[in-house]
């Protein structure tokens, strides 16, 4: 059947297409050991798990809430971020959603118009690229420094909106407030809109989260926050998380969301407002810690690959550019040959990098799949 231009000219997501591969390739019978995205190991906290048995009990019947969320969830969701993030927040001002990636679409969706310009740090989550071309705008991308000064920010093409992602994925940075404050600086004086995409919040080894909207008058400048339980509570296929924004900004991203998905599910409101209030998850956080610190281990004596311990996140991003192979051809050379997925740093625009995710299995599946990396690169080198 013909499908529209509109459609032609955008492609599946990267991440979501390797992860079908590996889940085709076990369908065959074939065990992949899948470092292409990060899916916890863990379930959702107990809290969480218990409340929704409990609701499923007592309320049988799951209505409608409105589309931005059950007002009671938001209520205390403003609660989370007043006492959390430092936020000063509204519940009118909170929008729940299925997942990040729905509240990225939507303030994106309703803060451009076609053709205008999105900032995105690379390297970058696949989705921000992905999601400015479905609606039209057109993508900037800038290497993430380590250290974003005034002097970057003032070198840039002024965008319509800039993205940060803060922790960040892949590399694992979280901005410092001193670099939240010089990019509050710029976007004041340029006049652009500003997502921040706080997904990974809880999930910090070294260093603190800060949020931008904390530090500024976020309802002037025009800050969007994001934030999600997929992460930072282990709870990916539960597809819950919520935007803070202007309140004229809530009202276009519900007028929106309506007619496609209405609210996010009762179940996975109950579940996020209990997940959000749970704070930091300390267990999961130390069993993330354990399996970072031996990765960066396993990895440290292999001369084609540099590998820093990452401050927060369940990715690796190692940089593979002395083995002179291409990426995309690493990856695919990697998952015949070897039966493990990960991503190639081309998927998040910087070819020369791999990434993987390091939280989805056991310990031992773990080592064996950078066993085969490392295997699979010294053969390589070898030639
Ligand atoms: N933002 C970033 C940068 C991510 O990497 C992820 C998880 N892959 C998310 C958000 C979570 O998105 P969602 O809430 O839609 O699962």
């Amino acid at each position: 059947m013909h499908t529209s231009a509109r459609i032609a000219s955008s492609r599946p997501l990267a991440t979501t297409a390797m992860h079908g591969r590996v889940e085709s390739l076990r369908a065959e019978g074939v065990p992949v050991i899948d470092f292409s995205i990060a899916i916890s190991h863990f379930p959702a906290p107990r809290p969480v798990l218990d409340a929704v048995a409990h609701a499923v009990e007592r309320e049988r019947t799951m209505p409608y809430t409105s589309v931005v969320g059950a007002l009671d969830v938001r209520a205390r969701l403003a609660d989370k971020l007043r006492k959390e993030n430092g936020i000063d927040a509204d519940v009118g001002e909170i929008i729940v959603t299925n997942g990040a990636k729905q509240a990225l679409y939507e303030a994106l969706y309703t803060i451009t118009d076609p053709g205008d310009s999105v900032l995105v740090f690379k390297p970058h989550w696949p989705a921000y690229v992905a999601t400015s071309q479905l609606l039209g705008l057109r993508p900037i991308l800038v290497e993430l420094p380590d250290a974003i000064t005034p002097q970057l920010l003032d070198s840039l093409e002024t965008p319509k909106v800039v993205i940060i992602n803060n922790p960040h994925n892949p590399t694992g940075k979280v901005y410092t407030p001193v670099e939240l404050e010089h990019i509050r600086a710029w976007v004041e004086r340029i006049g652009a809109r500003v997502i921040v995409d706080e997904s990974y919040e809880h999930l910090i080894f070294d260093g603190a989260h800060t949020s931008l909207a904390a530090l500024c008058d976020w309802r002037k400048i025009g800050v969007i926050t994001i934030f999600s339980a997929s992460q930072s509570y282990a709870m990916m296929g539960w597809r819950v998380g919520f935007a803070l924004a202007p309140a004229e900004v809530v009202n276009a991203m519900q007028t929106l969301q309506g007619p496609i998905t209405a609210a996010a599910p009762h179940l996975s409101q109950v579940a996020a407002d209990v997940a959000f209030a749970t704070g930091a998850p300390t267990e999961m956080m130390a069993d993330y810690r354990q399996r970072r610190d031996l990765a960066v281990r396993l990895f440290a004596e292999v001369p084609w690959i540099v590998m820093h311990a990452p401050a927060s996140g369940p990715y690796l991003w190692g940089d593979v550019r002395s083995l002179t192979m291409d990426t995309v051809g690493f990856a695919e050379r990697l998952i015949e040959e070897k039966k493990v997925a990960i991503m190639p740093g081309d998927a998040l625009g910087v070819p020369g990098f791999i990434r993987l995710g390091y939280i989805s299995d056991d310990v031992a599946t773990l080592r064996d799949g950078i066993r085969r990396i490392i295997e699979f690169g010294d053969a390589y080198k070898a030639v």
